[in-house]
């Protein structure tokens, strides 16, 4: 399986971080070893003093496809939970000025944190009228509405699909809104989709 990410996906992070919002979707990979194991800590890596929070929708697939047009986009997809792109900024601040790739701030062991998947049938609500947040013993880190994603996740699908196959068990994570920030040791982040508690982080 894959992680499919998307960057710059909501207007307000996308200022926040003095990026220009995209006229098309930000796309990047992460590895399957990238995903945090269920209940396990998050260690902050020791080459990094930056690492970032970024909640985002994920959406699971659960059909092949190639080529999906935003119409025939919804047969590809049932659950959706939340995780956490975990961002070494620091090192993808070095990176992006050169111009290079970002895997090393981007795709390394634990930097994908996957909640719980709740089927939208559950929710009872449409994938674009979500609301999410991120919170730390409590405190609200940031707060997100789907409808405020500038690519819908219909959209997401057939972009990324006219040139990767989307296969069953890929997961695409949506972007995140504004209000990322550095995690600290101690930090209990947990991850709640419409008042779902979906992931729950400690970090060391
Ligand atoms: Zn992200």
């Amino acid at each position: 399986m894959k992680i499919i990410c998307i960057g710059r996906n909501y207007s307000d992070h996308a200022r926040e971080l003095g990026n220009q919002v995209p006229s098309e979707p930000v796309v990047f990979l992460k590895p399957q070893s990238a995903i945090l194991s269920h209940k396990h800590p998050f260690y902050i890596p020791e080459w990094t003093q930056e690492v970032h929070h970024e909640v985002e929708l994920v959406v699971k697939i659960d059909r092949l496809g190639k080529t999906i047009s935003e119409a025939h986009a919804p047969r590809y997809y049932s659950e959706v939970s939340l995780g956490l792109d975990l961002t070494a900024r620091d090192v993808q601040a070095r990176l992006k000025a050169k111009g290079h790739p970002w895997e090393r701030a981007k795709a390394f062991d634990g930097s994908a944190v996957i909640g719980q998947f709740m089927a939208l049938e559950q929710l009872g609500k449409d994938v674009q009228d979500l609301s999410f947040t991120l919170t730390n013993h409590g405190n609200v880190l940031q707060e997100g509405q789907t409808k405020d994603m500038l690519f819908s996740v219909n959209r997401l699908i057939a972009e990324v699909s006219k040139f990767m196959t989307l296969k069953v068990g890929d997961l695409l994570f949506t972007g995140t809104p504004a209000g990322v920030a550095a995690v600290q040791s101690g930090d209990r982040l947990v991850g709640s989709l419409e008042g779902h508690d979906l992931f729950a982080v400690n970090v060391k």
